[in-house]
C-alpha cells in the first residue's frame, strides 16, 4: 500500500490521535518565548488539577492558591510512591470503566503498574508520530518495532495492534531474546518489507546491527532512521547501527509511564517535548538526577517524577533544526547486558524482569546468574512469597529462559548497588 493512502486510511481509523498530532505540530511551531508560556500556563493546571482532584496529590500538595508557582518547592515522586499510592493516584472523576492498568520497568528494573486510558494511549501515539517526523518520517510511512516479549506481540502487540496490519504500516517483532536464526528473520524481514523506520531496544537494535554486519548484508535504501529507547545508548552502539543499517540513528528518552520526553533531532539535539513535559535536573546523591512532570496526564499526574536517569538540561539557545523545544544530555545510566544461556540465546534483562510484574510486595530484587544453569533471585520483601507463587516463578522462568534453568530464590535485607551508585537489576555470567 502506498504512504499517502495508508495515511488517508490511518486518520479515518484515528481521528483523536491525528487531531492530538495537530496540536502538537502546532505547538512545535511556537517561538521559543511563546512556549515557555504555554509550559509553565500547562503546569500551574496540571498542579492544580492534582491538588484538587488526585487523593494522593490532595495529601502531599499544600494549597495550590497559597503555591508560589516554584516547582522546587513541590515534593518528589519516587518510583515506591507510585508502587505504594497507585489506588490514590487515580482522578476521583475517572470513569472506571474505561480505565486500564499498563505494566512497566522490564527493561529497567522494579516492576511498576500505572493507569493509563485511551486519550493519553492516542496522545503518546500523536507524540511518537511528531518525534518520528523529526527524522524526515511522514504518517503514513512504515515502522517495525523490535520491542516486547513475545506474550505482549501474540495478544496483539505491545501498542495494541495486530501483527500484520496493512492500514497500521507498523509491525512489531518480539525482540527480547537473540539467537542467530532469528535475527536473520529480522533481518530478511526489514529487506523484503522496507520499512522507513526502526525503533526499539538500544541492545536488542545492537544485537541486530552486529548480525547484519557480520553477515555483510545490505540495508533497504528505504531505511531512513534507527531510534534507540528505553535504554542509554552508548557510542559504539551508535556506530556500529549507523555502519548496519546505512542511515542515521537517533536517541529517544521517555517511558511508558511518562512518554516521549526528549527525541533527538536530524542535527544530533537530544530536544525536551517542553509542551508535553516540564523536566528539571536535580543534583541528588552526587549526580545530576532528572525530575519530569507530565503536563497533559490529569488521569494519573506524575509530579517531579524521579525516573532513576540522570542527564542535564543545555543552556537555551537555537538548534540548526529550527525546532523551539530546549535540549539536554543523558547521563550514563540503564545499560543492560544480555543473559546468555545454556542453548546458546542470549535474552534481554527484560526478560527475568518481567517475571516480577504485578508482585508489589517485593522491594527490591536482582537476578544474578550464579552459573550457566542457575538465576539466583534475591528478593528485599515484608514476607516470604507463599509456596504456590514461588512454584509460580520457578515455572515461569523454565519457560521465558531454558528449561533446564533453575531458580535459586534468596530472601535478604539489602542488596549492594554497585561503585557507581547504580542497582543492577539483572546480572550475567561473564
Ligand atoms: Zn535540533
Amino acid at each position: 500500500m502506498i504512504a499517502s493512502l495508508r495515511h488517508g486510511l490511518q486518520r479515518l481509523r484515528h481521528p483523536r490521535r491525528y487531531a492530538f498530532l495537530r496540536q502538537l505540530l502546532a505547538r512545535q511551531a511556537m517561538a521559543p518565548d511563546v512556549l515557555r508560556t504555554y509550559q509553565r500556563r500547562a503546569l500551574m493546571d496540571i498542579v492544580r488539577h492534582a491538588a484538587s482532584r488526585v487523593p494522593y496529590y490532595q495529601r502531599h500538595l499544600a494549597d495550590p492558591r497559597d503555591w508560589d508557582g516554584r516547582i522546587e518547592s513541590l515534593p518528589i515522586l519516587g518510583k515506591e510512591d507510585v508502587r505504594a499510592h497507585l489506588e490514590d493516584m487515580l482522578d476521583r472523576q475517572a470513569n472506571r470503566a474505561r480505565v486500564g492498568i499498563g505494566h512497566t520497568g522490564g527493561s529497567t528494573g522494579q516492576p511498576l503498574a500505572f493507569w493509563y486510558d485511551d486519550a493519553k494511549h492516542e496522545l503518546m501515539r500523536a507524540g511518537m508520530m511528531r518525534g518520528f517526523m523529526m527524522s524526515g518520517w511522514r504518517p503514513g510511512q512504515k515502522v517495525l518495532y523490535l520491542w516486547g516479549a513475545r506474550q505482549d506481540v501474540g495478544k496483539g502487540g505491545v501498542f495494541g495492534q495486530r501483527l500484520t496490519d496493512a492500514i497500521a504500516g507498523e509491525r512489531t517483532i518480539a525482540a527480547l531474546e537473540y539467537a542467530e536464526d532469528r535475527l536473520a528473520d529480522w533481518a530478511r524481514l526489514i529487506r523484503r518489507w522496507r520499512p522507513t523506520l526502526l525503533y526499539g531496544y538500544a541492545s536488542a537494535l545492537a544485537e541486530l546491527a552486529r548480525y547484519i554486519d557480520d553477515q555483510d548484508l545490505a540495508m533497504p535504501a528505504s531505511l531512513i532512521g534507527v531510534y534507540s529507547t528505553a535504554e542509554v545508548l552508548d557510542e559504539s552502539q551508535r556506530a556500529l547501527m549507523r555502519q548496519a543499517f546505512g542511515c542515521r540513528v537517533f536517541n529517544q528518552y521517555g517511558c511508558r509511564e511518562v512518554p516521549n520526553i526528549a527525541w533527538e533531532c536530524r542535527h544530533g539535539g537530544l530536544h525536551v517535548m517542553s509542551d508535553l513535559v516540564w523536566l528539571e535536573s536535580v543534583c541528588m546523591q552526587g549526580e545530576d538526577r532528572l525530575l519530569v512532570t507530565s503536563l497533559s496526564n490529569r488521569l494519573m499526574p506524575f509530579i517531579r517524577y524521579d525516573l532513576g536517569d540522570s542527564g542535564r538540561l543545555l543552556p537555551a539557545g537555537p538548534c540548526p533544526c529550527g525546532i523551539p523545544f530546549p535540549r539536554m544530555e543523558m547521563g550514563l545510566c540503564r545499560r543492560n547486558d544480555l543473559i546468555r544461556m545454556p542453548d546458546g540465546r542470549r535474552l534481554h534483562p527484560a526478560v527475568f524482569n518481567r517475571l516480577l510484574y504485578g508482585l508489589t510486595q517485593i522491594r527490591q530484587y536482582q537476578w544474578v546468574q550464579t552459573a550457566p544453569q542457575c538465576m539466583q533471585l534475591n528478593l528485599v520483601c515484608p514476607e516470604r512469597l507463599s509456596p504456590d507463587l514461588e512454584a509460580r516463578l520457578r515455572n515461569d522462568l523454565a519457560r521465558a529462559g531454558d528449561p533446564g534453568l533453575r531458580l535459586e530464590l534468596r530472601y535478604v535485607d539489602h542488596i549492594p548497588r554497585t561503585a557507581a551508585g547504580k542497582h543492577r537489576f539483572v546480572i550475567g555470567l561473564d
